[in-house]
């Protein structure tokens, strides 16, 4: 009596689950997960779990009562250590052998890591899981001066956070603009203004000369130039690495990520990959992909449930992403490209705006700060496919909403 084996117990993994069973998928779903906890929401981490408005509770995807209801068996604090694929079998931590008729990967993402020569110093800290978070959070409580290395989504969201808590928050970026490899040039300068007013210190085309050290290794400055700037706590968000050991000692194809193909199976095709693992085509680009973001970890699960239950199809949603930073809510759709142009929708001053960013004289993505109808809209023609011209986006007083027929 084999199903599906889904290793992975995070956002696209559950997701899978959740979703077969909704399909009315009859057979064992086995979900195997390498953390303590159930299945949780990773975007709190960083932002109301960090700051305190939500609590631990409130974090699991589902109660344990559900899974059981559903006679999905989860998998906790046992990873998955080898694949079989001669006879389709996984191989846990414990010993454990799982056999599998579909296997799915959904193994996620690991933080990269400073390396520090002799071990890794007690307040330097990095933001993944939910126990990365309590320690993090525990540790923000006494700590006055804090330092983060990478301007990305999760150190600008903690840098956010941080302030908050009262304090003194410096944010170190190689790049010469915040969240550089994600969003526009007016996006990046935008935050890095409203950072600044809410009383960080954002220090890009940096990098740190030398953490000071004391005995017990922590980290109590840190050295920028002629300037040496008092540490108590470190964040270190300098992006991430997925999860591919496993496939690749599986002999799967494996690049930037587990490669995919539309249909979200890998090089073996009994075994799928979803989620920030996953390398995949897609319509708008040329090469593969890989996206980190809720929306293709749930899009990507929820239209494997679909094929394993017998559809067929592309998988061809469209990204969609959203940030809270500054008392602002930032939100993506569509994939953008550094190549692309831009067009500034509405005043940057207001705090209310869109920038479309423009490929081949066409609407490619749309980023908004606080306008939801702009996002909600840019989600509906890029998922359309309506062709919105440059010069339509360039007519003053355009609106997103309007070019929806
Ligand atoms: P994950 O949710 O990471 O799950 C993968 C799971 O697999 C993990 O539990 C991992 O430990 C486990 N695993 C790995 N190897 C094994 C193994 N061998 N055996 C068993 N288990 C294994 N996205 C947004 O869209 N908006 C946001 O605002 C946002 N904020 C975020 C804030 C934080 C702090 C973080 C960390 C991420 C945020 N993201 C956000 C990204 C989003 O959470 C991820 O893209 C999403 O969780 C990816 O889902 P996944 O299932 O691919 O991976």
């Amino acid at each position: 009596n084999t199903g599906t084996v889904i290793v992975g117990a995070g956002q696209s993994g559950a997701q899978l689950a959740l979703s077969l069973r909704e399909l009315g998928y009859p057979n064992r779903i086995t979900l195997i997960g390498d953390e303590e906890h159930l299945p949780y929401q990773r975007p709190p981490l960083s932002k109301e779990y960090m700051s305190g408005q939500l609590a631990d509770s409130e974090l699991p995807l589902r109660t344990a009562d559900y899974y059981k209801k559903h006679a999905i068996e989860v998998v906790t604090a046992d990873p998955a250590a080898q694949i079989s694929r001669e006879d389709a079998t996984v191989t846990l931590a414990s010993g454990r052998r799982v056999p599998y008729r579909q296997l799915v990967l959904a193994t996620g993402a690991r933080n990269r890591r400073l390396p520090f020569e002799g071990g890794e110093p007690a307040n330097v800290h990095y933001l993944r899981t939910r126990d990365d978070a309590a320690r993090l959070r525990e540790a923000l409580g006494g700590a006055k001066n804090v330092l983060i290395v990478g301007a990305g989504f999760i150190g600008l969201e903690f840098a956010s956070v941080a302030r908050l808590a009262g304090a003194h928050v410096t944010v170190v970026e190689m790049a010469d603009r915040v969240m550089g490899r994600a969003v526009s040039e007016e996006i990046s300068a935008y935050f890095a203004a409203r950072h600044t007013a809410w009383g960080t210190e954002v220090l890009c085309s940096t990098s740190i000369d030398e953490f000071q050290r004391a005995e017990d290794g922590r980290v109590t400055a840190v050295r920028i130039g002629d300037r040496t700037l008092p540490v108590d706590l470190v964040l270190v968000g300098i992006g991430v690495l997925p999860n591919a050991e496993l496939a690749q000692e599986a002999g799967l194809a494996v690049g930037n990520g587990i490669i995919v193909d539309s249909g979200l199976t890998t090089s073996d095709p009994a075994i799928y990959a979803i989620g920030d693992c996953a390398s995949h085509p897609r319509p708008e680009t040329a090469g593969l992909v890989r996206v980190e973001s809720v929306q293709n970890a749930a899009d990507q699960a929820r239209f494997l449930a679909r094929r394993l239950c017998g559809q067929g199809g592309h998988y061809t949603d469209v990204p969609w992403f959203w940030s809270h930073q500054t008392g602002d809510k930032l939100q993506i759709a569509g994939l953008s490209q550094p190549t692309d142009t831009t067009v500034v929708l509405g005043e940057p001053d207001t705090g209310r705006f869109s920038i479309a960013r423009i490929r081949d004289g066409r609407l490619a993505a749309v980023e908004s700060v606080n306008s939801p109808g702009d996002h909600l809209a840019s989600r509906r023609l890029l998922a359309n496919g309506v062709h919105v011209s440059e010069e339509q986006l360039r007519q003053p007083g355009f609106a997103l909403r309007k070019a929806i027929h």
